[in-house]
């Protein structure tokens, strides 16, 4: 244990009182501050004022929904349940406070690791008699500061329940607690000639994935977890267990309650079992790398490519920057020009062969100038191990300096012009933002590399932001393709679905009463 860090302290706050502690200490200082409110040092991101309020020193305040006494009680009733599966480890809820993408951090009080449903639905219960809130965390790699404990209470570690349950390869299909990782599942189906394809870069849990409805490179040909997941054993905010869906390909049977928590943020209930949709092993599979000599004709290429109907499993746009970026993260040389990555998968090479072809051959037309082959297995995952490290890379182009990544996604016969308006949008600012995208569903990112002693940055990339995400909306897109809406987006969800913010309000209200599950994500009741 680092030095002057204290120890653990079932009922007390160990070193996440410390933690906290350290931030209370500043809440005197804001007239009107409840005793037990946490102060952050101000990020960049996620200040918007009806949610927080800024101190004349530079920082934030968040009010916790506990008490000191509440927060003590709370933990001793979770370390009687949980032993030592309860922490109040500083590390730990320094851990459990953020995810990848840089969002003021919301320290949670308690970190818990359960291993059944059973114990989720025992925690649930005692956080709904403390009043506490809870936020269920898979491994933080989401991007929207959903996992921020903006009000304290118990963050939900699911990552010690990662069995997989059931493989079950003539029917396509498994069963997997909510801890599991999309890479170790495709571990424990190695030899099964089945693989879930869901692939968002990150080695993410599937609950996780299910709750931010995520999707990545694959998509545009297996779809996303939307289509991915078929049924769940769900805890309710009040502790009951319920299962919606099932294995059944087809079903008429009642609301869709798989598909109202898939993309649910935490906010409705903790998903804690979750039966996929499985694929089989292509035969065939062939890679490459194409660079262009414009955006227009790379963009282009994407759009023509899938208005024809050919069946890519994975086409990836990564502008100059990015590709600069990727070059020196991952050791390679590429050429600095908007680049295209493909991947197409068939039942016999022939048809692999074909699909690529004539893939070529649009490119060529747009101006690409080589389709360079990742031939073996191995050569293939460098190219992908590098285009799932673009993330990191971008964050080095710039040392000392931290990444927000925002993404949008619009009707495909919009993408050129939703980019290239983006891009000039860039260029005319003084902002690192590589793009980069999953241009075969419509879907594109920026990353905002921003230097943190720097606010006007900060406030140039907010204003460029939304000038992205109303450009999406404007054009029938969406404010998040697929990394979901947590703190970042919640300003732009009214926009984007009108009235129908209100019923997703209600069904909150109705199924969270207390608003105890993962509150002020997504949107405020
Ligand atoms: C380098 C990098 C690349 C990425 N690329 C992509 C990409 O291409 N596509 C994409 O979609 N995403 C991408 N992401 C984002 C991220 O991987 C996803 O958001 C992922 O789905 C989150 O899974 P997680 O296990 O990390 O969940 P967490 O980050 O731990 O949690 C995410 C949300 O889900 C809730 N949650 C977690 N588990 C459960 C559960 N069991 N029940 C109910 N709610 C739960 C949490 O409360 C939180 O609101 C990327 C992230 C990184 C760092």
């Amino acid at each position: 244990m680092p030095p002057g860090m204290a120890a653990d302290v079932p009922g007390g706050h160990g070193d996440g009182g410390a933690i906290r502690g350290k931030y209370f200490r500043q809440a005197d200082k804001f007239p009107g501050s409840m005793p037990g409110s946490l102060v952050v040092p101000r990020r960049f991101h996620g200040e918007a004022p009806s949610r927080r309020t800024a101190g004349e020193d530079n920082t934030v305040l968040m009010p916790s929904h506990l008490t000191e006494a509440a927060r003590g009680a709370l933990a001793a009733d979770l370390h009687a349940l949980l032993g030592d599966r309860c922490s109040t480890n500083a590390t730990q809820i320094e851990h459990h406070s953020h995810g990848e993408s840089w969002h003021a951090p919301g320290f949670p009080d308690v970190v818990v690791f359960p291993t059944s449903t059973e114990e989720v639905s025992a925690i649930v219960r005692l956080a709904h008699t403390h009043r506490a809130p809870v936020v269920p965390f898979g491994v933080g790699s989401s991007l929207e500061g959903h996992v921020n404990a903006i009000h304290g209470g118990i963050s939900l570690d699911l990552s010690r329940m990662n069995r997989v349950l059931r493989v079950s390869p003539d029917d396509l299909d498994c069963q997997v607690e909510a801890g599991v990782t999309h890479r170790q599942l495709n571990k424990a189906l190695a030899n099964t000639g089945v693989a879930f394809w869901v692939d968002p870069g990150a080695d993410a849990t599937i609950g996780g994935m299910a709750a931010t409805r995520a999707s990545g490179t694959t998509a545009v040909r297996y779809g996303t977890m939307r289509e991915a997941v078929l049924g769940l054993t769900v805890v309710l905010a009040d502790g009951r267990v319920i299962h919606t869906g099932g294995r059944a390909r087809k079903s008429s049977s009642g609301y869709d309650l798989t598909r109202l928590f898939v993309g649910s943020e935490g906010t409705l209930g903790v998903m804690t079992e979750i039966t996929l949709r499985l694929h089989g092993l292509p035969e065939a599979v062939s890679a490459a790398v194409c660079p262009f000599e414009t955006m227009e004709g790379a963009v282009q290429t994407v759009m023509t490519t899938i208005q024809f109907g050919i069946p890519v499993a994975r086409i990836e746009l990564l502008d100059e920057l990015q590709m600069d970026a990727v070059n020196r993260y991952s050791r390679l040389s590429y050429p600095l020009k908007p680049t295209l990555f493909f991947e197409f998968h068939g039942t016999s090479q022939d048809s692999v062969s074909e699909h690529a072809r004539t893939v070529q051959e649009i490119a060529a037309d747009n101006g690409g100038t080589a389709f360079n082959w990742s031939t073996t297995p191995e050569d293939r995952a460098k190219l992908w191990h590098a285009r799932h490290n673009a993330f990191y890379a971008a964050v080095a182009l710039r040392p000392g300096c931290k990444a927000w990544t925002t993404d949008v996604c619009v009707p495909i016969s919009e993408l050129a012009r939703c980019v290239l308006e983006t891009r000039k949008d860039i260029q005319g600012s003084s902002l690192v933002a590589p793009l980069m995208g999953h241009v075969g569903d419509g879907n594109f990112h920026l990353i905002f590399v921003l230097d943190p002693n720097n606010p006007a940055e900060f406030a140039a990339a907010t204003e460029l932001n939304g000038r992205l995400l109303r450009r999406a909306l404007a054009v029938g897109g969406t404010c998040s393709g697929e990394h979901g809406v947590g703190l970042g987006k919640i300003d732009y969800l009214g926009d984007e679905h009108g009235d129908a913010l209100e019923v997703m309000k209600a069904i909150k209200r109705t199924l969270d009463p207390e608003n105890l599950m993962n509150p002020g994500k997504m949107f405020d009741v």
